[in-house]
């Protein structure tokens, strides 16, 4: 089975081919297990970078339009190159349906609908974060993990149950990448600003800022703001930084390993943009350790937004006979993972 993927909620146009030969493997009860090892993944992107301040929607969809089709046609020559038959190259067409930019998506959704009735194989509508988590199951064989998404325009913890990923905690105002861009944007740094928060951070010394985490969510908006006026009031920027790193994803870590302890769970895996940061996973990693849980965090290509996702659950949905038809395709900017049937887990599973 090979799937061609499309992603194109916010800031990167990409496109990618997942390749496996054991489709089997990606439905539950059929006695076999996905091997990562063994199936092929191509990702083709093509960033949109603001030249001020942070995304702009417009633009974003601009860069889409043209970056877009330009991304699949690579990943279609490549999937060309892999198919040995007849038929056609590719056996569906995976996209993200949200959440995201309306009319990023909008351009993302018609470059899929028309790849897939060209090619006349079936539609795949794909969750963008319930992607994130997905890959991270995938690739660690993880059988019902926890997963903290830690992305730009998100930040919730996930876990299974009774047929749908259900929120168990989530930012109660903005993302985390979003929150530590828009300090970066304050202090005169371009986006994005969360790998510069990373680099600054090494040379700085902790500043205490505010900790709010309330039950299972919590909130950033509060912690920007003094993280602000810490440096309107001249306390170095890299100090500033550190104690925001050390504050948000300590933030994220107290949540995660509740969320941890109170579904029973001993897997956490890690999904988003801002799981690239070292500091993050480490705290993570530490936290598990102490408890005797596992901790799986994928590699940076498969954590930043990438079609390598969108195409990997596509093929799970495909397994599952989970298609959309063309006139029931309409993209979604609020698309909840919550709202998402997983129909590629056995309905045995709790
Ligand atoms: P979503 O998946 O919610 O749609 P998104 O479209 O913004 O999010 P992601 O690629 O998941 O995209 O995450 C991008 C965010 O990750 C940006 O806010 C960026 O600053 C942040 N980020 C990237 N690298 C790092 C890092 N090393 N440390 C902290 N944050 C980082």
């Amino acid at each position: 089975m090979r799937i061609l993927g499309i992603e194109g909620t916010a800031w990167a146009a990409s496109a990618a081919v997942f390749e496996t030969d054991d489709p089997d493997a990606l439905r539950s009860g059929t006695g076999r297990t996905p091997d990562p090892a063994a199936d092929h993944v191509f990702i083709e992107s093509d960033p949109y970078q603001p030249d001020s301040g942070g995304i702009h929607p417009r633009e974003a969809a601009e860069h889409m339009g043209s970056a877009v089709p330009e991304v699949v046609e690579t990943a279609l020559e490549h999937a060309a190159a892999r198919h040995d038959g007849d038929g056609p190259v590719v056996d569906g067409v995976a996209f993200s349906r949200g959440p995201g930019l309306g009319p990023c998506l909008r351009i993302v959704g018609t470059a899929a609908r028309s790849v897939a009735q060209t090619l006349d194989v079936p539609l795949l509508g794909v969750n963008h974060m319930v992607a994130h988590l997905e890959i991270g199951r995938y690739q660690s064989g993880f059988d019902s993990p926890v997963c903290l998404n830690a992305s730009g325009a998100n930040a919730h913890l996930l876990g299974y149950h009774n047929g749908r990923y259900r929120v168990l905690g989530e930012t109660m105002d903005t993302g985390v990448g979003n929150a530590l861009d828009k300090f970066t944007r304050h202090v005169g740094w371009t986006h994005p600003g969360g790998p510069k928060v990373e680099a600054a951070a090494a040379d700085g010394d902790y500043v205490e800022l505010p900790y709010v985490v309330k039950g299972m969510d919590f909130s950033f908006s509060g912690i920007m703001s003094a993280a602000k006026d810490e440096a309107d009031a001249g306390t170095p920027v890299p100090d500033i930084c550190a104690g925001l790193q050390e504050t948000v994803f300590a933030m994220l870590a107290e949540v995660a390993e509740r969320a941890l302890s109170l579904t029973g769970t001993d897997e956490l895996v890690l999904g988003g943009g801002v799981g690239q940061n070292a500091r993050l996973r480490e705290m993570l990693a530490e936290m598990c350790d102490q408890r005797g849980a596992k901790f799986y965090a994928p590699e940076p290509r498969f954590l930043r937004d990438n079609a390598g996702m969108i195409a990997a659950l596509g093929a799970r949905m495909l397994a599952a006979g989970d298609t959309l038809a063309v006139e029931e395709s309409t993209v979604d900017p609020n698309f909840r993972p919550d709202q998402v049937a997983v129909t590629w887990r056995g309905a045995d599973e709790s």
